[in-house]
């Protein structure tokens, strides 16, 4: 029995169909079938350019990977609406794996082994946050090798304390991106329902964070959220974290100019360093103007 799904001709399959777990979905389809039809461990085509390229892959039953010229897809159909998907985590990484190494990998084969034979050369390095929901590569459509991206709790800037007896991950990447790699533009990430901002936001509140190094950590913006809750206290909750997520960026960006090798290099013109705050749910990037001091969207 084969199972009818219609599939949007050339654009990328952002959705699964409603009674399938979609686990990972790789390029774009460029051939000019708008439907597949496909059944468990066995894959049937019909394709106006003739073409049959169309495979299965080894998976688990009742999972099949199909592979439709430049599109992968990696699906599995939910007989239950409300079950949980057959494949756990790592399951769903390897055969992600799978997909990028038939798809994505397959297609630029030449320019993964260009970049592996070359030094990198980043256009911009990027702090921004550790959320599962904020990966700069997605939101920018950025390739390998574009993008030099150190990721922590909050995306915060550390003070530079080069004497101190801490183990500073972000510095040593910005030292890196910034001398090494002679980056030109350094860009502080910040994103909308940032876990830990909220953090520091009820640390304030009197609900101290815990933990053996998060309450260390999200104290570097501590003084930020007591002067955003002095100002805008008497507002509702989520008002006053989308501001403080936005001040913590501008805080970001002072900081910075801490670092000797970042600010010389800024008042030579030869570094720049943007604000800009990502809303995850409308997708918006906003960005800092430091002229009127405040953010502006970027729209269509
Ligand atoms: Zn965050």
């Amino acid at each position: 029995m084969f199972f009818p799904i219609t599939l949007p001709g050339a654009m990328p399959f952002s959705r699964a169909p409603s009674d399938w777990n979609l686990m990972q979905f790789s390029g774009l389809c460029q051939c000019n079938e708008t439907s597949l039809h496909f059944q468990s461990a066995r894959a049937g085509r019909r394709c106006g350019n003739g073409q049959t390229d169309l495979k299965t892959g080894k998976h688990p039953p009742d999972s099949i990977l199909l592979q439709c010229e430049s599109l992968v897809y990696v699906g599995q159909r939910n007989k239950d609406k409300g079950a949980k998907p057959v494949m756990d985590s790592i399951e769903s990484l390897i055969a992600g794996y799978r997909a990028f190494r038939a798809g994505t990998y397959r297609q630029n084969e030449e320019r993964y082994r260009a970049l592996a034979a070359r030094r990198q050369r980043p256009r911009a390095l990027i702090i921004a946050c550790c959320d599962s929901r904020t990966d700069p590569a997605m939101v920018f459509n950025s390739d390998p090798g574009e993008l030099f991206v150190v990721r922590n709790v909050a995306n915060l800037v550390p003070p530079y304390e080069p004497d101190s007896h801490y183990h500073h991950g972000t510095s040593a990447a910005l030292e890196f991106g910034v001398k090494a790699l002679e980056i030109k533009d350094i860009i502080v990430m910040g994103h909308a329902a940032c876990g830990g901002i909220e953090a520091i936001y009820d640390d304030c509140c009197g609900k101290p964070a815990s933990g053996d190094f998060i309450p260390s950590w999200i104290s570097l913006i501590e003084p930020v959220a007591r002067q955003v809750l002095e100002k805008h206290g008497e507002l509702d909750r989520h008002t006053v974290l989308r501001k403080l997520e936005q001040e913590a960026v501008v805080a970001s960006l002072d900081r910075l100019r801490s670092f000797p090798f970042i600010k010389e290099r800024e008042d030579a013109g030869q570094l720049r360093l943007h604000g800009w705050f990502y809303g995850i749910g409308t997708g918006l990037l906003s960005i800092y103007e430091p002229e009127v001091g405040r953010f502006r969207d970027i729209t269509d």
